[in-house]
């Protein structure tokens, strides 16, 4: 974000490419496609949006605790049949739903959020939880064992700054969850103009990349991450007997509806379990 025009980037963050194709196009946005895959605004007239007073009984977030803690459980589970268990750091952490379902596996959890109001709520709940961004986080290095970013990596127009940031913070070896609205879903690539994703002025305004599986694996990779997963896994080493019973009964089932939702692009977000291991640049950059 550094010209004043409101240009975003000269050239594709992923492949380095000056040229994209035009995308979805705005007043106040301009989205564009490059010939890598990836999907990144260009331009935006648009200042960040004001931060509205915390109140967590008006959010939606707040609705469904139970859900969300439950369903993060299952996104760590899906890192530890990679890593071993460790202290866990989740970026955006909301309410603290990751960090709850964190210390009901056993592990110490740490928040940070960008927005102080969350940040105290969370502290007021006995949730351990600092105030900063993703690309410059108040942690030692190598602090962590696992970092969960749900839904945060699509709001950097950095993503590489981001991701070399969450590799210092990161034990060797360590594991990364990422989740992100999918690129390719069905119904924002049918008519991107109109679609929800591509939108000025909603609460989307704040994405500045799409990704799909290629990309984001790409990235990743280049920024010394080799992913180990996409999608869920259908059965978790470290859940109880009558869970892994339970899941291995079904799994052609999810199985199945994973390869459909994949086949008819009908997920709205995918996520990938990665290792934090060496940097693979000799794929260079372009191309
Ligand atoms: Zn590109």
């Amino acid at each position: 974000m550094s010209a004043t025009d409101g240009t975003l980037h000269s050239a594709c963050p992923l492949c380095a490419r000056p040229e994209a194709s035009e995308y979805a196009r705005h007043p106040t946005v301009l989205w564009v496609k490059c010939a890598c895959g990836l999907i990144y605004k260009k331009w935006t007239a648009e200042q960040a949006p004001a931060t509205r007073p915390f109140n967590p009984a008006s959010t939606a977030y707040s609705r469904r605790w139970r859900h969300r803690v439950g369903k993060s459980r299952e996104q760590i589970r899906d890192v530890l049949n990679h890593v071993a268990p460790g202290p866990l750091l989740d970026i955006g952490c909301s309410l603290g739903y990751t960090l709850r379902a964190a210390q009901q596996l056993g592990m110490a959890a740490t928040g940070l959020e960008y927005d102080a109001g969350v940040a105290a709520f969370c502290r007021s709940k006995g949730y351990t939880v600092e105030v900063g961004s993703m690309t410059a986080m108040p942690f030692a290095d190598g602090a962590f064992q696992i970092v969960v970013m749900k839904h945060v990596l699509e709001h950097t127009s950095d993503p590489r700054a981001a991701l070399r940031e969450v590799r210092r913070v990161l034990r060797p070896g360590g594991g990364v969850f990422i989740a992100v609205p999918f690129g390719a879903y069905r119904g924002a690539v049918s008519q991107p103009a109109r679609h929800k994703f591509f939108q000025p002025s909603e609460p989307t305004t704040g994405h500045a990349i799409y990704y799909t599986p290629e990309t984001l694996s790409r990235l990743l990779g280049e920024e010394g991450y080799r992913v180990v997963r996409v999608h869920p896994h259908l059965l978790h080493r470290t859940a109880g007997v009558p869970r892994r019973l339970a899941q291995l009964v079904m799994a052609p089932l999810r199985w199945s509806i994973e390869r459909l939702r994949d086949a008819a692009r009908i997920r709205k977000e995918f996520w990938v379990v990665a290792v934090s291991g060496e940097p693979n640049r000799q794929v260079g950059r372009r191309a």
